[in-house]
């Protein structure tokens, strides 16, 4: 794996000093690598799972052709353009038991859906569109073509050929198709273990006494909600002590046990805690830690590293901030290291509701509500107070609306574009 050093010198413009959002997504990208250990699960536990083998279909499907509609099978060269069609009906094709018998040129066949088609019918007629007296049906004039209704042998997933590929995020839609090939278990990427802990001596445990200038600690509990969504496997290390020696063993028992540590607090410019030198410490020096000041708001600071084998992320300590660093950097390296193929999120384009004030030179993330107009346009609007502490505007929002690096001033109606946080947190 290569030192933050090194990978800094591949980057045109690296200034841990002033980092643009995008290089800084960029520079992640090229620092953190997918775990290399799968295992063997029952289909059901590889919802959310990552597919860590190609799955080449053993099976066609569907097995064979088979009619899309009840109605009546023929052979659909006997269509002639504006006549209609008389035929006998010579029996009946039922779903799962294959029809034997032999139909001469002007017979067809009654058939249900998914009933596989007897050789040398190609067509099906739906009911409702023939006139029957139960013995014969007639076929209107241009009621349809040669082939209509008719499934095609392997028309989903065809034998030997792949039918998902490694890196695939296994959704609803995957574990059906998965059962449809009669595959009652799958080949997943082992899960990631994340640790994470909050620091700072004012941060206070859930049913600790108040006191004067304590904060109860949420950013252990954003922080759980946004991991446990994206199926890794959690570890609460709990709030550490701004004191070297607790934060030395808490950052030693994460590395030995986590692939991702992710720490919240104490690495913000002047922070007068020792979380900071002892990052530098456990992963080895500066080459193994880099204390970025990203071009962003909110989130700024934010710790990059390695200890031991494990990555480090040290997000700031706003509340509001850690969600935003976590979704805007964090989620796509931990989806990365996951082995997933595609680690970003798509964006909706929504008209803006509001003007909005923005600098060039720096990317803005405003937590937002997305809706719908009357006249069906996609709208989004601020959530209330924006200060980098008030989750209660997080609580509100259903997104982010995201303002580029060199995005200026928006003006209402303006298109913006928003990250949307369901399906995603
Ligand atoms: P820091 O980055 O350590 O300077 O923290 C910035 C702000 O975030 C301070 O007001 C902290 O009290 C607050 N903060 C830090 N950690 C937490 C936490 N775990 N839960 C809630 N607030 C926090
Ligand atoms: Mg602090």
């Amino acid at each position: 794996m290569k030192t933050l050093e090194q990978v800094a010198a591949s980057l045109q413009g690296y200034d841990p000093q002033a980092l643009r959002a995008d290089t800084a997504q960029q520079f992640l990208q090229t620092l953190v690598t997918p775990v290399e250990q799968s295992e063997l699960v029952e289909l059901k536990a590889a919802l959310g799972r990552v597919l860590a083998h190609d799955v080449v279909s053993p099976i066609d499907v569907p097995a064979h052709d088979n009619s899309a509609m009840d109605g009546f099978a023929f052979n659909g060269a006997l269509l002639q353009p504006g006549q209609p069609l008389v035929l006998d009906i010579a029996g009946t094709a039922l779903a799962g038991a294959a029809w034997s018998g032999t139909i001469t040129s002007t017979q067809c066949l009654k058939i249900m859906t998914g009933a596989v088609m007897p050789a040398g019918l190609d067509t099906v007629v739906p009911q409702e569109l023939v006139q029957t007296d139960g013995q014969r049906i007639t076929i209107p004039a241009g009621a349809l073509h040669q082939g209509d209704n008719r499934r095609f042998k392997g028309e989903d997933l065809a034998k030997d050929k792949p039918a998902l590929m490694a890196g695939a995020r296994i959704g609803p839609a995957a574990l059906g198709l998965l059962a449809s090939l009669n595959l009652a278990q799958v080949s997943v990427q082992r899960k990631l273990q994340v640790a994470f802990f909050s620091t700072g001596d004012e941060i206070l445990s859930l049913g600790e006494s108040p006191r004067e200038g304590a904060v109860y600690d949420s950013n252990r509990y954003t922080l759980f909600g946004l991991l446990t969504r994206m199926g890794v496997e959690v570890l609460d290390m709990g709030v550490v002590r701004d004191d070297p020696a607790a934060l030395e063993a808490a950052f030693g028992a994460a590395a030995s046990q986590a692939d991702a540590i992710i720490t919240s607090g104490g690495v913000s410019v002047g922070e007068a805690d020792h979380t900071k030198a002892v990052m530098k410490s456990m992963a080895g020096g500066p080459s193994g830690v880099a204390f970025w000041k990203i071009a962003m708001r909110p989130g700024r600071p934010m710790a990059v590293g390695r200890i031991g084998n494990a990555m480090l992320f040290g997000l700031p300590g706003n509340p509001v901030a850690v969600m935003v660093t976590f979704l805007a950097f964090v989620r796509p390296a931990l989806l990365q290291m996951m082995g997933c193929a595609v680690q970003g999120t798509p964006m909706l384009k929504a008209h803006s509701m509001d003007p909005i004030r923005k600098k060039p030179g720096r990317t803005e993330y405003q937590r937002a509500v997305v809706q719908t107009s009357s006249d069906g346009k996609l709208q989004v609007r601020i959530t209330g107070q924006q200060g980098s502490g008030v989750l209660s505007s997080m609580v509100a929002a259903n997104g982010l609306l995201v303002l580029p690096h060199d995005q200026g001033n928006v003006a209402i109606g303006q298109e913006v574009d928003v990250l949307m946080f369901d399906g995603v947190i």
